[in-house]
């Protein structure tokens, strides 16, 4: 939800003007936060994508963005982790059936 910088009412976030005063709604602060937002979400699955396939390479990006971004970083831990254990029971599967 956007809000209307003329009348400060709540406004559709893809109306270009407000239906309460008719002001022109432009990119506001809150508005760039969204947009903000959704980009480090995309940058975030990446992120958590590199984690699975790339745990070690995972763990260190995660350590580096522990100050700034300590919630991605908090997945990414968690990624690490589902993934080691993936990994090693894939491993212990394969060496089941080479074995047997
Ligand atoms: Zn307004």
């Amino acid at each position: 939800m956007k809000v209307c910088p003329n009348c400060g009412k709540d406004v559709m976030e893809d109306y270009d003007s407000c239906f309460h005063c008719g002001a022109k709604l432009q990119l506001n602060s809150e508005t760039y936060v969204v947009d903000h937002g959704d980009h480090l979400r995309e940058v975030g699955l990446v992120f958590l994508l590199i984690a699975f396939f790339f745990p070690l390479i995972g763990l260190i990006v995660a350590m580096m963005i522990k100050r700034n971004h300590p919630l991605l970083a908090r997945n990414m831990f968690l990624v690490i982790t589902v993934s080691v254990v993936f990994y090693a029971v894939m491993t212990a599967i394969i060496g089941f059936f080479i074995a047997v």
